[in-house]
């Protein structure tokens, strides 16, 4: 499970190239929401406790924090707000409508280009944002959409002004990158410098065979890719960081997998989850239980588009509550690269 087994000796891909959730033995079994390779380490723990007689103290992530969480936006749209509802007029007949969306667009700032709300949302809670920034703007060769916005110098300025407040700037490597290190390396070389060393693939893009030596290839960083897009939870049934297995050499990669647990859209999608609004909390609680049990990190991406307050199924109102739940549990919030500090390398 850890390893990555199943997938990297399985065929079954979807149309995205990815292992799909409904191929998985957790899908088979219903175990998702169970970090079972936890389970099994805490049999090993009791074992060596008894035969040494001494006590292992797992790790801590902080004064009286036990669990953390690391929370984090990859920036797909800054521009697109006025889209849906100025072709929803347009498609009604509602010209003086579809005017008004329009003019709107030229004239006020688009309502998802709201990447300082969305730090001062996560600000709230003694928390600070990783941005997984996308510096492809063209579709990937297959037409997926990649950014629908540019980088410019006013949107540097921007990040580097969150940057300077302590929230994290990380890589979101576009459509194409996860099969071809060049491609992956020549963006990581235009969007990081020193400080950043995180990486997360635009459309959870991960091909087992390949992408985790270019990962490697690329240096020492961490990654936050692997969860399922169609279900929240384990995708290697484990709830704490850990370096992926090569299975050419027989030995751990150099990057660290920080797990993603939730995804936004996963809750609330035609094509994954469809949760009602108040569904939410209520379904990602026995997860979240089960990281705070066995002190892991909880990981969740909510995507700044999602910061609009318009969205009331799977936006503002919910991510809230699961911050609230987290920060009652006493979760210490981290970066990505806080979290990557803090391990020795492999
Ligand atoms: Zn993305």
């Amino acid at each position: 499970m850890l390893s990555g087994w199943q997938e990297y000796f399985s065929e079954a891909r979807d149309q995205h190239g990815r292992f799909p959730y409904a191929s998985s033995v957790q899908a088979r079994y219903g175990f998702v929401a169970l970090p079972v390779v936890n389970y099994y380490f805490d049999v090993l723990k009791t074992a060596v406790e008894h035969t040494t007689g001494r006590p292992l103290h797992p790790r801590t992530w902080g004064p009286g924090a036990p669990f953390a969480a690391f929370i984090s936006h990859d920036l797909d749209n800054l521009r697109s707000a006025w889209k849906a509802p100025a072709k929803a007029a347009l498609r009604t007949g509602r010209l003086v409508d579809f005017g008004r969306q329009l003019w709107q667009h030229w004239t006020h700032p688009d309502a998802w280009d709201n990447i300082e709300a969305v730090a001062a949302a996560t600000a709230q809670y003694g928390a600070r944002s990783t941005f997984f920034v996308l510096p492809a703007h063209r579709p990937g060769a297959d037409g997926t959409p990649n950014a629908d916005y540019q980088l410019t110098a006013r949107l540097w300025r921007q990040l580097a002004k969150l940057a300077k407040q302590g929230h994290e700037l990380a890589l979101h490597a576009s459509i194409g990158t996860a099969n071809n290190f060049t491609q992956f390396d020549a963006e990581r070389q235009r969007v990081l410098d020193a400080e950043w060393c995180g990486n997360r693939f635009h459309y959870l893009r991960w091909e087992p065979r390949l992408t985790p030596s270019i990962l490697n290839q690329a240096g020492d960083s961490y990654d936050s890719t692997l969860g399922f897009a169609e279900h929240f939870g384990f995708r290697n049934s484990y709830c704490h960081p850990f370096y992926p297995f090569d299975f050419q050499h027989n030995q751990p990669y150099s990057f660290l997998e920080i797990p993603l647990n939730v995804m936004d859209a996963t809750l609330h999608h035609p094509n994954y989850l469809q949760l009602g609004p108040d569904e939410i909390l209520p379904a990602l609680t026995p997860m979240l239980v089960e990281v705070e049990k066995f002190g892991g990190v909880v990981s969740v991406l909510w995507h700044n588009q999602n910061f609009d307050p318009v969205n009331t199924a799977n936006g503002p109102q919910q991510f809230h509550e699961i911050m609230s739940w987290l920060r009652g549990r006493g979760a210490a919030f981290l970066t990505g690269t806080e979290i990557w500090a803090q391990f020795p390398a492999a």
